[in-house]
């Protein structure tokens, strides 16, 4: 059974999913851009998965009557969309988000017009900016792994 991991930008959220049947899709409804912060959110679905939260504690908001968003307390890492019907997973917040192609765009009718031209912008590695150099050089992660860790922040217990 494929074994699939995530969690939190600070680490304090850790969760894994197990199993085969997922479904990915793209939200670009209203309530998705403000909950993720975004132009769109992208989800997996969890729903036929075995799932369970690894470590720390969620915390909700209800955006609705109906679904309840959740994500992390300590560094706000968006993560679930939670319906009376199952719930989904940012799919940016799994340690491997490539794993999970979108199928389906939900929402179109509030999608933001220029989010079908983001592939024509130009783009840049991060390194070819030149004047962030020192920035880059001196700049030190506090950012989780992707990976489960027996502790964290790793040191904390020694
Ligand atoms: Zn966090
Ligand atoms: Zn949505």
């Amino acid at each position: 059974m494929n074994t699939y991991t995530g969690g939190c930008q600070c680490g304090a959220i850790r969760f894994r999913a197990r199993g085969l049947s997922h479904h990915a899709s793209i939200c670009h409804c209203r309530m998705c851009q403000k909950a993720f912060g975004a132009y769109y959110a992208p989800l997996v679905s969890v729903r036929q998965m075995e799932f369970e939260w690894t470590r720390g504690e969620r915390k909700i908001f209800r955006s609705s009557n109906l679904v309840s968003r959740g994500f992390c307390g300590d560094c706000g890492t968006p993560l679930t969309y939670e319906a009376p019907d199952g719930m989904a997973v940012a799919a940016g917040a799994f340690d491997d988000p490539a794993a999970f192609p979108p199928s389906i765009q939900w929402g179109i009718e509030a999608k933001i017009d220029f989010v079908d031209h983001l592939h024509e912008l130009p783009g840049e590695r991060t390194e070819a900016d030149q004047e962030a150099e020192s920035f880059l050089h001196e700049i030190v992660s506090n950012q989780h792994p992707d990976h489960d860790t027996p502790d964290w922040p790793s040191g904390a217990h020694p």
